[in-house]
């Protein structure tokens, strides 16, 4: 597993203006979509959501590098 992987990965969001569950990829977080279906920008807010992202890619990091030193 790499942090490319988990950013990469998404989860369902439900559009405030349609209601229709879209899916959104973890690194658009902070960002603005469109919902696929009314095509209304929404902003997806940044609710402390991607700091837990952070930290979770940072013990990843840490993994990878750890798992790199065992083998070197
Ligand atoms: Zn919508």
């Amino acid at each position: 597993m790499n942090s490319d992987l988990f950013k990469n990965s998404s989860f369902s969001f439900k559009c405030p203006k349609c209601g229709t569950n879209i899916n959104v990829k973890v690194k658009s977080v902070g960002s603005m979509i469109t919902c696929p279906f009314c095509n209304q920008n929404i902003e997806l807010q940044d609710d402390g959501f991607s700091n837990g992202i952070n930290e979770a890619n940072k013990l990843v990091d840490k993994f990878n590098q750890d798992l790199k030193n065992m083998f070197k």
